[in-house]
């Protein structure tokens, strides 16, 4: 349930409320909106006696909500959420790439690429320091020397910085040098891990698991604002079909199915989806032309000698184009 406070309600009167509905042994979690505030009702399993809210001064009304997912619904919070980092929005109306190796491998091959990226207009750099790889015998990441490079990106570059969390050991150590905290397709309902990242201070792009279907994603991002960090950013990053053209198919379709459901913006990553670079142009002005709020692109001055994800990683001049073109694309949406 959704308790609606008056225009004029003042902070006292939401704070009767959450009082209220903690008496009833349930969880109230306030969201401000742009006209007025309204509380949501967490960890009730039945119907609520709305009464005993509506008679507290400052209420305006009680909506039932009917979806299983609360805090990450638009029936809860009907403005679109706009996450804004150092200076940088997010789901703003802008669409925001973020782009870079699979992985960081070395200080050059990083600086090299977030150089390409700054170049091009990209806003933030990606690359794996853990890397969830299929194969024991990959490549895993350097760890926290990989961490490091990051840090050393940001500063000579002023891209701001988004790397993966693989699991709860070293997601405090992904927060501490990160702009953004990555949790991965393989991750998505691993539960203690997105408690962890809902506790963190820093927002957190949780990709769409392989297999999971839009309310299984949605569940996944309600762990993280459940436990306070508001600042989720959704990822589709391609699911399994029975396709085999490409290495996942990209549901383009998430993109108004997110929209609908969520006011939580939705960023599309095509080269994990199509998982060959030939596509990842024309995947890209799909997704802005669909409404994605982003782009997560994998691009590598020398893919061929790549340590991870080379075969779909982008050439620099590639990704040139394709910040032209979707820039351009957008000034006819
Ligand atoms: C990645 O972004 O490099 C990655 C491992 O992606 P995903 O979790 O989508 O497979
Ligand atoms: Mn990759």
């Amino acid at each position: 349930m959704l308790v609606v406070m008056k225009n004029d309600a003042t902070e006292e009167q939401v704070q009767a409320v959450i009082k209220e509905i903690e008496k009833m042994g349930y969880r109230g979690v306030p969201m401000p909106g742009a006209l007025r505030t309204a509380v949501c009702i967490l960890g009730n399993k039945g119907s609520i006696d709305a009464a005993r809210l509506l008679a507290i001064d400052g209420v305006k009304e009680a909506i039932p909500v009917t979806k299983p997912y609360k805090l990450v619904s638009r029936e809860t919070h009907p403005d679109a959420t706009v996450i804004t980092i150092g200076g940088i929005k997010i789901g703003g109306g802008e669409p925001i790439v973020m782009a870079g190796p699979c992985a960081v491998e070395t200080e050059e091959q990083a600086i090299t690429i977030a150089n390409i990226v700054k170049k091009a207009g990209g806003k933030v750099f990606r690359g794996g320091a853990f890397k969830p790889r299929t194969s024991p015998y990959s490549f895993q990441g350097l760890g926290e020397k990989g961490l490091k490079i990051l840090d050393k990106v940001r500063k000579e570059t002023g891209l701001l910085i988004i790397t993966e969390a693989t699991d709860t050991d070293n997601l405090p150590l992904v927060e501490k040098y990160s702009d953004i905290i990555q949790i991965g397709a393989r991750n998505m309902q691993n539960y203690s891990l997105l408690r962890l990242a809902g506790q963190a201070k820093k927002p957190v792009l949780l990709k769409r698991g392989m297999a999971a279907t839009i309310e299984e994603w949605l569940m996944a991002a309600e762990y993280i604002m459940s436990e306070g960090n508001t600042k989720v950013i959704l990822c589709e990053r391609g699911i399994r079909t029975f396709a085999d053209n490409t290495r996942n198919t990209l549901d383009l379709s998430a993109i108004p199915a997110i929209k609908e459901a969520s006011h939580l913006p939705i960023i599309i990553d095509p080269s994990h989806a199509a998982g060959r670079r030939d596509y990842v142009i024309s995947l890209s002005r799909g997704a802005i032309a669909v409404g994605a709020d982003g782009l997560l692109i994998e691009v590598h001055n020398d893919p061929a000698h790549a340590l991870s994800d080379g075969v779909q990683s982008l050439y620099p001049q590639q990704f040139e184009q394709l910040m032209k073109e979707t820039k351009r694309l957008k000034e006819y949406l």
